[in-house]
């Protein structure tokens, strides 16, 4: 699993972001960046809560500031950390596999199970916006 650590103003780590590879790490960075920059400042400023950003879903308020003020999100690669629980990967859905420990086999297997459902849910449901998309695109051409 990679990790994006979020700070505040003064250094301290408040947040974390988890993906399933570099490469999604990197991409949902740019994704951030592209869309805070279209954001009104009425939208950005006032803001106290995490942000819920089109495409991208809840983005931590320190992360939209951030890329805000134009300083980039991705800050390297900072080694393969190993998740302790199961879960998803910020960027493309994917099940990241953690330790699970304190769940017996056949219930690790479940909530995995449980996971993918979710993860295959969603990616369906981009599937379906993308589409659409394109669909609107057709029209538009037409
Ligand atoms: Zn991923």
């Amino acid at each position: 699993m990679h990790i994006l650590f979020v700070e505040d103003h003064i250094g301290d780590v408040v947040d974390h972001v988890e993906f399933c590879s570099d490469v999604c790490h990197t991409q949902w960075c740019m994704w951030v960046e592209d869309v805070v920059k279209k954001l009104s400042s009425a939208e950005v400023e006032h803001k106290i809560t995490d942000y819920d950003l089109p495409e991208i879903g809840i983005v931590p308020r320190e992360v939209v500031i951030k890329a805000r003020q134009g300083k980039g999100l991705y800050e390297g690669w900072n080694g393969c950390n190993e998740a302790s629980t199961s879960t998803l990967c910020n960027a493309c859905d994917e099940v990241i596999e953690g330790l699970d420990e304190g769940l017996a086999p056949a219930e690790r297997d479940k909530f995995i199970q449980e996971l993918r459902e979710i993860s295959q849910r969603s990616q369906d449901e981009d599937e379906a916006y993308i589409l659409n998309v394109l669909y609107d695109l057709k029209c538009q051409i037409e």
